[in-house]
């Protein structure tokens, strides 16, 4: 599932969205993010359980390609830029994906969406957030995460 060779994790490095998301998309696609499953490897007693759904392993698998809160936006998320078909595609290899199919600015909204997801999970885990989650928000705050970085530059 996860692309380790170094000229393919480069692709990342081209997306124009803040930098800190891109240190993060650097770290998860080589699966070094500190989700559950990987702190079980090092014998950390937790059940892995999606924070999200509460119905899946806490894993860059579940979390970012099986998730049904993941899935609904990213279903939203495509239909926004009439990329439907890109739906099917499993985030990591479409986030590094160079083909016409899946333009820069798709690929840029996927990325930052990841980073929010990612945020959403450790503020449930962190601050105890318990309020229903809401994919439509993540998508409005997507795009809006995206304009206002491209209004800064
Ligand atoms: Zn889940």
């Amino acid at each position: 599932m996860i692309p380790k060779h170094n000229s393919t994790l480069k692709e990342i490095w081209k997306l124009k969205i803040p930098p800190r998301m891109i240190i993060f998309l650097w770290r998860m696609l080589q699966n070094r993010i500190a989700t559950v499953d990987t702190l079980r490897k090092r014998d950390w007693p937790m059940p892995s359980i999606c924070y999200l759904c509460r119905n899946g392993e806490d894993s860059v698998q579940h979390l970012f390609n099986e998730c049904r809160y993941t899935l609904q936006a990213k279903h939203s998320l495509f239909c926004y830029p009439h990329n439907l078909h890109l739906f099917q595609i499993d985030t990591t290899l479409l986030l590094l994906s160079k083909s016409p199919q899946a333009p820069v600015q798709t690929r840029e909204l996927l990325a930052i969406m990841t980073f929010l997801i990612w945020r959403e999970r450790c503020q449930r885990i962190f601050n105890e957030k318990h309020n229903n989650l809401h994919f439509q928000a993540l998508v409005d705050q997507t795009i809006l995460e995206r304009d206002s970085y491209y209004a800064r530059k």
